[in-house]
């Protein structure tokens, strides 16, 4: 084989590669060149393909590797070196542990009209950090561009004569003669431009306009800029940092400053550490989410023949292992858990998408097996650094690629959010009808407000009997929505998603309001009146103004606090000491307190002994109970437990007689449930109450 000249190849590559190798197109063999450092797999001639897979298996980041393959495998770098002299290709590489960030060029000798060599030079620190980046999204591979490019933005053309003369030695220079002209360019070069020096006084937008358009577009953002400043004005120079500047330089130029600070300013944001630590996630070593969404892109497209899945991993009730172990332990379940990640999703790009959700987008074309996930949860769990931990998987299958990244994760998410509550199952997938619910709540969210206005929403009143003389002694207030179309829409649809997004605060405000003006009628016209109680909500608690605002309601209404005590549910109740705190105002301001949905959830015996509740209501899941022995045996003991810390005690879902004659055996005081009647309108409510 013909010896290639060192110089030929300096030619190609320059001289900044330590590592260079020259594939024989004929025989598809690599060989080292001469005066290279040898890579493992490059270290005698072998078949190009092998030796690159090796390669990529031994040194290349799992993320990066089947990109990698497709893009270097002889065939593609052939077809592509007939159509360009050279390119580079950027990707991630590891040894030990670390990531290092790295890119190849890849050059070509030509014999006559016919490909003869491929030149192949590997660079160990890929410096040009926001290339490696956007290269990634447009497709890896870009026409190699091996000077850093600097844009002048000056309209006087001396001062821009002077900078590039001092700096067309090192850098390649884009001139614009004002900052529209700037722009423009920078938009159009922005992956090569590394720095810009901008002038403050210009016509046609200045730079001030400059650095607030550039601001606007995170990927011309990313640009430094550095302004030269003649004036010398403080003012101007604050401002133009205000507005995301670096630097500054002072006309007239001295030429070792431009270039020192020029300099700083490029390495200052070129180091790998500062791309890692965005890339990065700390504690889990995985990728970001920024750094996902951003590489997710070309890893869907990359692959565009095959399906892609996404699955999202969630620890259940996380933050109860945070409170019983302590942080440092949630700590050691998540790394623990990414890394069980890493090893059952080699293939896949992995990231934290969130405090303790992982996510993985992977590609197969085979259907994703549950049996063999659950199985490998099954040792993950076994194996995890403390005891019962459940892990919830949600799996959006063979994703829509067309759709944009966070959309495609939210899918996934959903998935495991379906099951987040249940005891039962592990695993999810993402259906069209989840999909259709959550358009279902956006709907919902838009149309609150004008709900509102509309009066939209309805307070229907259920009643509740005292069990021995069977008379009403009370009612509940419950909303429901009924829509202008005449749907009617029931709380259970909507007051749990509005609990989450915090709706549900002025909802209750609303219902109560109503419930208020109801009884104040009743009281102005000499009616009589029995307490109506109405439900506050966790999100209403936590309102800062809560107490005022209701204590303001009563009072405009002119109406005694105790006909409208307020309904607590078990779980907003969870003793806290904030919690504690607004209830005892609650109290203080002539409140009466009932404690809603008892023994449906985590029975919070502290708080009922804590807190000041005149009631407790036992939830309907209790009251289903009571045909069985252990039933009655429990309901007869919450009842005592009421009765002995001084509360009522009230039955909720009640549907028969004989759930009614057990609980007045069982000395319980009222009872609501459609045994008596189903939560009424208004005036089918005073007329059952004939009152
Ligand atoms: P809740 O406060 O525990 O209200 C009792 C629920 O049980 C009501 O459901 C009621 O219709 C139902 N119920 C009563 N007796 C029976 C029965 O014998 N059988 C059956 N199957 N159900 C019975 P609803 O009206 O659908 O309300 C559901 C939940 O929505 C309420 O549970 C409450 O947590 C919430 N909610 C309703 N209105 C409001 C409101 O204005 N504000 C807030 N924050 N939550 C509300
Ligand atoms: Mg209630
Ligand atoms: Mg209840």
């Amino acid at each position: 084989m013909k010896e290639i000249s060192s110089s030929r190849i300096y030619e190609i590559l320059g001289d900044e590669f330590k590592n260079i190798y020259i594939v024989d197109c004929a025989s598809q063999c690599v060989y080292a060149f001469k005066e290279s450092l040898k890579l493992p797999g490059f270290s005698q001639s072998m078949k190009y393909n092998d030796a690159m897979n090796q390669y990529i298996d031994d040194r290349v980041y799992e993320s990066n590797r089947d990109m990698l393959r497709m893009a270097l495998s002889f065939h593609s770098l052939y077809t592509r070196l007939e159509k360009t002299e050279q390119f580079n290709i950027h990707y991630q590489s590891k040894s030990d542990s670390e990531v290092h960030f790295m890119y190849t060029h890849f050059g070509r000798i030509m014999d006559g009209n016919r490909l003869d060599k491929i030149i192949i030079g590997f660079a160990n620190e890929d410096l040009d950090i926001r290339r490696n980046n956007l290269d990634m999204v447009n497709n890896t591979i870009v026409p190699s561009g091996l000077r850093r490019k600097v844009l002048i933005v000056e309209d006087n053309e001396i001062n821009r004569e002077i900078l590039k003369e001092t700096l067309k030695d090192d850098y390649d220079i884009l001139e614009a003669i004002n900052g529209e002209e700037g722009l423009k360019i920078l938009s159009q070069n922005y992956k090569d431009i590394s720095i810009i020096l901008l002038d403050v006084v210009m016509p046609v937008c200045d730079g001030f306009e400059f650095l607030n358009r550039q601001k606007s577009d995170s990927l011309l953002a990313s640009v430094p800029v550095i302004v030269t400043t003649g004036n010398n004005s403080q003012e101007d120079e604050l401002k133009c940092l205000g507005l995301g500047a670096v630097d500054f330089i002072t006309k007239p130029y001295n030429a070792r400053i431009v270039k020192s600070r020029i300099d700083s300013v490029i390495k200052l944001r070129e180091s790998s550490m500062t791309l890692a630590a965005i890339e990065r996630d700390e504690l889990t070593g995985l990728y970001t989410r920024q750094a996902f969404y951003h590489h997710a892109r070309t890893f869907i497209d990359f692959i565009s023949n095959k399906n892609c899945h996404v699955v999202v991993l969630d620890v259940a009730d996380f933050k109860l292992i945070n409170g019983t172990y302590g942080t440092k332990k949630g700590n050691d379940v998540l790394v623990y858990l990414a890394n069980a990640f890493r090893y059952y999703g080699k293939n896949g790009l992995l990231t934290r998408y969130e405090g303790d959700q992982l996510l993985g987008l992977f590609h197969s074309d085979e259907h994703i097996d549950v049996e063999k996930i659950e199985k490998n949860l099954y040792k993950i769990v076994e194996d995890a650094p403390i005891p019962n931990i459940r892990i919830k998987v949600g799996i959006y299958e063979n994703v829509d690629k067309n759709l944009q990244i966070p959309i495609i994760c939210d899918r996934a998410l959903m998935a495991v959010k379906s099951i987040s509550k249940d005891f039962k199952t592990n695993v999810a997938f993402f259906t069209k009808e989840m999909n259709q619910k959550q358009l279902a709540q956006r709907q919902m969210e838009n149309e609150f407000k004008s709900a509102i206005l509309n009066k939209e929403f309805k307070v229907y009143y259920q009643p509740k009997y005292d069990v021995k003389t069977e008379q009403i002694v009370g009612a509940e207030a419950l909303v429901r929505w009924q829509k202008q179309d005449g749907e009617i829409i029931s709380p259970g649809k909507f007051i749990p998603l509005f609990e989450r997004d915090g709706l549900v605060v002025q909802l209750d405000t609303y219902v109560f309001e109503n419930v208020c003006q109801f009884q104040h009628y009743r009281i102005q016209n000499n009616l009589p009146i029995v307490p109506i109680s109405v439900n506050l909500s966790r999100a209403s608690i936590h309102f800062s103004h809560v107490v005022a605002k209701y204590v303001e309601i009563v009072e405009q209404n002119e109406i005694p606090f105790d006909c409208v005590p307020l309904e607590l549910t078990e779980s907003a109740a969870l003793y806290s000491q904030q919690i504690a705190t607004i209830t005892e105002q609650l109290v203080k301001a002539g409140f009466i307190l009932h404690m809603d949905d008892f023994g449906s959830g985590y029975s919070s015996l502290t708080s009922l002994n804590e807190l000041k509740f005149s009631t407790v209501k036992l939830d309907k899941s209790l009251i289903d109970y009571i045909n069985q022995n252990r039933g009655k045996k429990i309901i007869q003991q919450a009842i005592d437990l009421g009765h002995g810390l001084d509360m009522k005690v009230v039955a909720e879902g009640v549907e028969t007689k004989y759930q009614r004659d057990c609980l007045e055996k069982m000395r319980c005081d009222e009872i609501q449930g459609f045994y008596y009647s189903k939560p009424l309108k208004e005036e089918d409510f005073i007329s059952l109450a004939s009152y």
